[in-house]
């Protein structure tokens, strides 16, 4: 039951983060036009499901004029907003109120902001807690989003056994994360890889709009483009068992989509998404239509 629609209102993004899922920089192409995200709200509308509506990229403070009408158009319609930003805009709490402001004044649901040491290693260029403040100010809801560097922990993991080593501060190795950050991290067989852990690929609880028409139901892996086939029939026909990365990831997780398609692998990895990945990644010539854009797996 798809309850949110997420706008990737563009790929550019004025950080380059390590542990960047989607390969945002300052140089990715992909934003979306004013009617393209009329057409997609209108197509939201449609499903009938769809509560929320969220704002997010790359950065989505970058075309902020446009994030502001797209967000009024949604209000309109009875969507809840919401926005995901690095607050790179909030030089001072009194500067964050004027970006803020419109924003308090159509009115939004959820603001969450990145907050840690990927995002602003010194502490004195965090500028988070000036957008907090700010928010607070104007009596908008906000919370962070918090990622650090992966560590290495002895512990119970939900699906592991006492005393195996976790691996701690939520980044996950999709992305650019693969490229950067699993060195000295420690693995697990590939065998044992299941289930996917994070996403509802049943369920289709939310999906992740880009402005190239893929509906994303994990970064990068696409149920269909929505500017081939209406977002509303592709919601409505999406049959998961039938979807060639998905089906094979319900059945038995990256371990069976390595198997039914014969991929080439290692024997460890250092978490489920980091061995979908690279199967994904093996595939992408394959399923061109799924698993796009390329260029969130670091590809032109
Ligand atoms: S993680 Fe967020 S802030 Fe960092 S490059 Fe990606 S979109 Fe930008
Ligand atoms: S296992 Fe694959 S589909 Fe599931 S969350 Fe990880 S990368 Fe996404």
């Amino acid at each position: 039951m798809l309850k949110g629609i997420h706008f990737l209102l563009t790929y550019a993004c004025n950080y380059t983060c390590e542990h960047c899922f989607l390969y945002c920089s300052p140089n990715a192409k992909g934003t979306f036009t004013l009617a393209q995200i009329k057409e997609v709200l209108g197509e939201s509308k449609k499903i009938g499901t769809v509560e929320w509506i969220f704002w997010e990229g790359g950065e989505a403070f970058l075309f902020y004029p446009i994030m502001l009408e797209g967000m009024k158009i949604a209000k309109d319609m009875e969507f809840k907003n919401g926005i995901v930003t690095n607050s790179y805009w909030a030089t001072s709490t009194e500067d964050a109120e004027i970006w803020l402001k419109p924003i308090a004044e159509i009115g939004i649901s959820d603001f969450s902001v990145s907050d840690d040491t990927f995002h602003f290693e010194d502490e004195a260029e965090n500028l988070a807690k000036f957008a907090r403040k700010a928010a607070d100010n104007l009596k908008l809801s906000s919370h962070s989003i918090t990622i650090e560097e992966p560590t290495i922990k002895t512990g119970i993991d939900k699906d592991q056994e006492k005393g195996e080593p976790v691996i701690g501060g939520g980044a996950m190795f999709r992305g650019r994360a693969v490229e950067n950050l699993i060195e000295g991290l420690p693995k697990r067989s590939w065998k044992e890889m299941i289930k996917c852990p994070y996403e509802d690929l049943d369920g289709l609880g939310r999906i992740h709009v880009d402005p190239f028409g893929n509906a994303h139901i994990c970064q990068g892996l696409s149920i269909g483009n929505f500017w081939e086939k209406p977002l509303s029939e592709l919601i409505k026909d999406y049959k998961p068992e039938d979807h060639p990365i998905c089906g094979p990831l319900i059945r038995g997780g990256p371990a069976q989509l390595v198997k039914e398609y014969e991929i080439d692998h290692e024997e460890e990895y250092v978490d489920e998404c980091h061995l979908c990945y690279l199967a994904r990644l093996s595939l992408i010539d394959k399923f061109p239509n799924y698993l796009a854009p390329r260029q969130v797996y670091g590809l032109d």
